[in-house]
C-alpha cells in the first residue's frame, strides 16, 4: 500500500521536473529580457520631489510637484480602476504622506513611488474619466524643475479611446533576472522569499509604518538564516523598496526552478482591532472562509495599486501534465503549510484559524509549492508592536527556517531517489 502511493507519487514528481524544466525554458525567456538589472543610484543622488499640491480651479484639476532639477515625464491612462499615470525616472520623494490623500474634482487621490530601480511613477486615481490636457517639466531659477500636470473631464469614449492608443507602451515592469538558472554544480533546493508589496505600493499603513517595509526586514532576515545553514540557494522577488508585479513574482520564482516559495505579509483589519496572529495560507480556487476570500482580494489588488492593467493569465500550456503537476505542488504546498503552522505555533502567537486557503494570485505557479504567510495584523496595536520587535522577529524567522528544514528532510529527497532506481 506504502509502496503503491510512493510510486505513484514518484511519477507525478518525475512529470513536474519535467514540466517545470520545460516552463522554465519558456519563462526565463521572458523574464531575463528586461534588463533592469539593478543599476539604482543610491537615493542620495537622485533628484528630490519635495512638494505635491492637488488644486481645482474651474474645469482644470491641476497637480504639481516641486523638484530639484526638471525630469523628463510620460503620461499615460488606465482603465478599470480608472487611473492617470505618469511615469518618471528615479526620484527621491520627500513629500509629506498626508498631501497624496487630498482629493480634487474628479481626482479621488494620489500616491507616488518607485516602480522599478531606475523609474518612479505617479498614479492619480479618477473618480469620473478625465484625460490630460497640459503636461509639461517647467524650468525654475536656481536649476529646479516642476512638473505641472493639468487634467480636465472626458466622456467615457474619449477616455476609452486614449486608453486603446496608449495600450502597446504599456509593458509590466521589468523584473531583474533571477540567478542563473539552476547552476548545475549547486544541487541544493532553491528557496524564493517573496516580501509582499513594495515602491509605489506600501501595502497597509497603520501608523506610519508600511507593510513593505516590515515584510521586507523579516525577508532579508529569512535570507540570511537560510543561507547560513549552508543548506539552500535563496532567492528575492524583491530587495529593496521596489514595485514587483503579482506576475512577476510567480515568474522569477518559475524560471529559476524553486523548489519552494514563500510570500511574506501583515495585513491589517480596519474594524477589527482586536483580531491577531499569524496565519498561513495556501492557494486554491475556492476560499477556506469569507474573510479569507476578501484578504486574497485584497492582496490581488496590488498590480492595480502599482498602475497595471490586470493581465490575463497564460496558462493551461501542458493539459494533463499541468494538471498532474498543480495537483501534486498543492499537496505539496499543503503539507509546508502544516510544517509552518507546527513551527510557527510554537514560538509566536497565531490567528485562532491558522491554516486557510483562498485565491491569492500570487500562489499561482503550478509547478512550485507555494504558500503565503500573514505575520500579524498591523491593525492590531500589539501585534504592531510585536512585528516591530527585534525579539519577536529572531523567533518567527527561526520557526519558518525550522519549518524550512523540516519539509524538505521528510517530504522530499530520500523516497523519490530509492523507488526511482529500483524502476
Ligand atoms: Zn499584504
Amino acid at each position: 500500500m506504502h509502496r503503491l502511493r510512493s510510486a505513484s507519487t514518484d511519477r507525478i514528481k518525475l512529470a513536474r521536473r519535467w514540466t517545470q524544466r520545460l516552463l522554465a525554458g519558456a519563462f526565463l525567456a521572458l523574464a531575463c529580457c528586461g534588463g533592469a538589472a539593478a543599476t539604482s543610484r543610491p537615493a542620495s543622488e537622485l533628484p528630490v520631489a519635495t512638494d505635491a499640491r492637488l488644486e481645482q480651479a474651474g474645469e482644470v484639476v491641476r497637480l504639481t510637484l516641486a523638484l530639484s532639477q526638471p525630469v523628463p515625464i510620460e503620461t499615460s491612462v488606465i482603465a478599470g480602476p480608472d487611473r492617470i499615470v505618469i511615469d518618471l525616472p528615479s526620484v527621491n520623494f520627500q513629500v509629506q504622506p498626508a498631501a497624496s490623500r487630498k482629493s480634487a474634482g474628479f481626482v479621488s487621490a494620489f500616491r507616488f513611488g518607485l516602480f522599478t530601480a531606475d523609474r518612479a511613477r505617479i498614479i492619480i486615481d479618477l473618480s469620473n474619466p478625465a484625460l490630460v490636457t497640459k503636461a509639461e517639466m517647467r524650468q525654475r531659477r536656481g536649476g529646479f524643475g516642476e512638473l505641472v500636470v493639468e487634467m480636465t473631464r472626458a466622456s467615457r469614449g474619449e477616455f476609452q479611446a486614449a486608453v486603446a492608443r496608449g495600450r502597446p507602451q504599456q509593458a509590466e515592469p521589468a523584473v531583474a533576472p533571477p540567478a542563473p538558472a539552476a547552476a548545475p554544480a549547486d544541487s541544493r533546493q532553491l528557496v524564493v522569499i517573496d516580501p509582499g508589496h513594495g515602491g509605489i505600493d506600501p501595502g497597509a499603513v497603520v501608523a506610519a509604518i508600511a507593510e513593505k517595509a516590515v515584510v521586507l526586514s523579516f525577508g532579508q532576515r529569512l535570507k540570511e538564516t537560510l543561507e547560513a545553514s549552508g543548506r539552500y540557494r535563496v532567492l528575492m522577488t524583491r530587495d529593496d523598496d521596489r514595485f514587483v508585479s503579482l506576475g512577476d513574482r510567480v515568474k522569477v520564482a518559475r524560471a529559476a526552478g524553486a523548489d519552494l516559495f514563500v510570500s511574506i505579509h501583515a495585513d491589517s483589519l480596519t474594524q477589527a482591532q482586536e483580531v491577531r496572529g499569524a496565519t498561513v495560507y495556501t492557494g486554491s480556487e475556492r476560499a477556506t472562509d469569507a474573510e479569507s476570500a476578501r484578504l486574497a482580494a485584497k492582496e490581488n489588488q496590488a498590480d492595480a495599486v502599482g498602475g497595471l492593467e490586470m493581465a490575463e493569465e497564460v496558462q493551461d500550456v501542458a493539459g494533463i501534465l499541468m494538471d498532474l503537476a498543480k495537483r501534486e505542488t498543492r499537496t505539496f504546498s499543503s503539507v509546508f503549510a502544516r510544517n509552518l503552522v507546527e513551527k510557527l505555533g510554537a514560538s509566536v502567537k497565531m490567528h485562532k484559524v491558522p491554516l486557510r486557503s483562498a485565491g491569492f494570485k500570487v500562489l499561482g505557479a503550478p509547478d512550485v509549492p507555494s504558500v503565503l504567510i500573514e505575520l500579524g495584523y498591523m491593525s492590531s496595536p500589539k501585534d504592531a508592536e510585536l512585528l516591530n520587535s527585534e525579539a519577536w522577529r529572531r523567533q518567527a524567522v527561526g520557526a519558518v527556517s525550522a519549518a524550512i528544514d523540516d519539509y524538505f528532510l521528510r517530504e522530499r529527497a530520500p523516497a523519490g531517489k530509492a523507488v526511482l532506481n529500483r524502476r
